[in-house]
């Protein structure tokens, strides 16, 4: 019989590059594998927004009353500028933590009036002013949106004139940054860069050289 004379057929052998994207693929299992683990375990922590609102107004106003306006980097006195922005909301309202985080600070400041620090991801933290409460303790880990304190006009917000308002800070390495910038969407009111500027004036004189507003 002819066939028996030809050579047994050689099993097919993977060649190299083949072995080396099995091997690939096998530490991608493992990276994605450790990945999602790890997703997992920090899942109460993940922002699933790039921040949520920290009052409950909407939409999100600029404070615009007769004392002045709160936005970022606004003149204010001393030769200092507004290290955040002011929303208006009424008082003794919710305030929420913009992002998860680590509570860092709970005071009383001359400027700021009660107020609280919050330690983010990302060398970023966020500061709550001018607070009537604080229901968080130093140390305390929050969710986002986590109610943290109640909207109030302590220190340098005091004035009959200023209307109740969230004074929001928030710190990239230590240095402030416009808020807006994590994604908080805010609205003023129709005409209002023309009344700031008529009120300048007002806005500096409504403040001491503490720093809080
Ligand atoms: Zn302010």
């Amino acid at each position: 019989m002819w066939h028996r004379d030809e050579p047994p057929v050689a099993p097919k052998t993977r060649p190299p590059t083949r072995s080396f994207a099995g091997r690939g693929t096998f530490w991608l299992g493992l990276l994605l594998g450790g990945g999602l683990t790890a997703a997992a375990f920090a899942l109460p922590y993940v922002n699933w927004r790039s921040a949520a609102a920290p009052v409950d107004e909407r939409p999100l106003m600029i404070r615009h009353d007769a004392k002045g306006d709160g936005h970022f980097q606004v003149p204010r006195s001393g030769h200092r500028h507004h290290r955040g922005i002011d929303l208006a909301a009424t008082l003794n309202s919710p305030v929420r933590a913009i992002r998860s985080g680590r509570v860092v600070l709970v005071g009383v400041h001359q400027g700021f009036g009660r107020f609280i620090e919050l330690e983010h991801r990302g060398s970023l933290r966020s500061l709550y002013a001018h607070l009537n409460e604080v229901s968080v303790d130093v140390g305390a880990h929050v969710r986002q949106g986590q109610i943290i304190g109640r909207v109030g006009k302590t220190g340098n917000a005091r004035s009959p004139l200023i209307i109740p308002h969230l004074h929001l800070e928030v710190l990239k390495n230590g240095e402030p940054i416009d808020p807006t910038l994590l994604g908080l969407t805010v609205q003023e009111r129709a005409g209002s860069s023309a009344y700031a500027k008529g009120h300048e004036q007002d806005a500096q004189d409504s403040e001491d050289a503490s720093g809080g507003e």
